[in-house]
């Protein structure tokens, strides 16, 4: 499996040469490639990565509006993210339903509930191919089968919007927002995934300083026994 890291910018107004472009990750086995999420930075640019399909994990600007002129390849997408998209003039849709392994091109992506948003609820993905296992939730509070989604993965690829503060909200008896990276980490440690790569960055990493961001968070993580990276635009992985 190899995964490049399309876009690691969060719904955020700043964008830097390292972060550029809104979220997107593609996961690449012998000649497919899948995208995961197309938000607005990519309206008119996507086509020519030529995807085999795009995922999509909610319906927010950041990672969904790139589809508003349609798609040349397949769409998926959970129910309540198409009840958002209903006028996108998308020919070829489908349906991801929740805890069902479900194979797109020959990689098995598992679409896992996550707490993030009341009007766009989202989910994150367990995809898993060859000898490769990741679980990608670029916006969420929590997870919640986190002991499933997360049990046998070697890469958590997590949301980078905030980093050691709270962006959680409570909306009626919902919560909505962002979990801090730190936080995001200890799920690591308590299922055991060895390593964190962290996408969807928020202000707080863009306009830093990542030489020392990275290593204040490589000690956050080292005391948790995770291995932890920043994303970048354009960054690749292979496993
Ligand atoms: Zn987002
Ligand atoms: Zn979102």
């Amino acid at each position: 499996m190899k995964l490049t890291f399309l876009g690691t910018r969060g719904e955020i107004e700043k964008r830097t040469r390292r972060h550029r472009m809104h979220t997107s990750l593609m996961v690449s086995y012998r000649s497919v490639n899948v995208m995961i999420d197309c938000g607005l930075d990519w309206l008119g640019k996507f086509e020519r990565l030529h995807p085999s399909a795009i995922v999509l994990t909610h319906a927010h600007p950041d990672h969904a509006w790139g589809l508003k002129h349609g798609a040349p390849c397949p769409v998926y997408a959970p129910q309540k993210t198409w009840q958002e998209l209903q006028h996108y003039p998308i020919e070829d849709r489908h349906v991801i339903d929740e805890r069902t392994p479900t194979k797109i091109c020959g990689i098995t992506f598992e679409a896992f509930a996550v707490e993030h948003s009341i009007l766009s609820p989202a989910v994150g993905y367990r995809v898993s191919v060859g000898r490769g296992r990741i679980f990608y939730a670029p916006d969420l509070i929590f997870i919640h089968d986190r002991q499933d989604a997360l049990k046998g993965v070697q890469i958590y690829i997590g949301d980078g919007a905030t980093v050691t503060r709270s962006f959680i909200r409570r909306r009626g008896k919902a919560l909505i927002g962002h979990s801090p990276v730190r936080t995001q980490l200890t799920w690591c440690e308590k299922e055991g995934v060895p390593r964190a790569i962290i996408t969807h960055c928020g202000s707080e990493i863009v306009a830093s300083d990542e030489r020392k961001l990275s290593a204040k968070l490589r000690a956050i993580a080292a005391e948790r026994d995770v291995d932890v990276r920043l994303a970048y635009d354009g960054m690749k992985q292979e496993l």
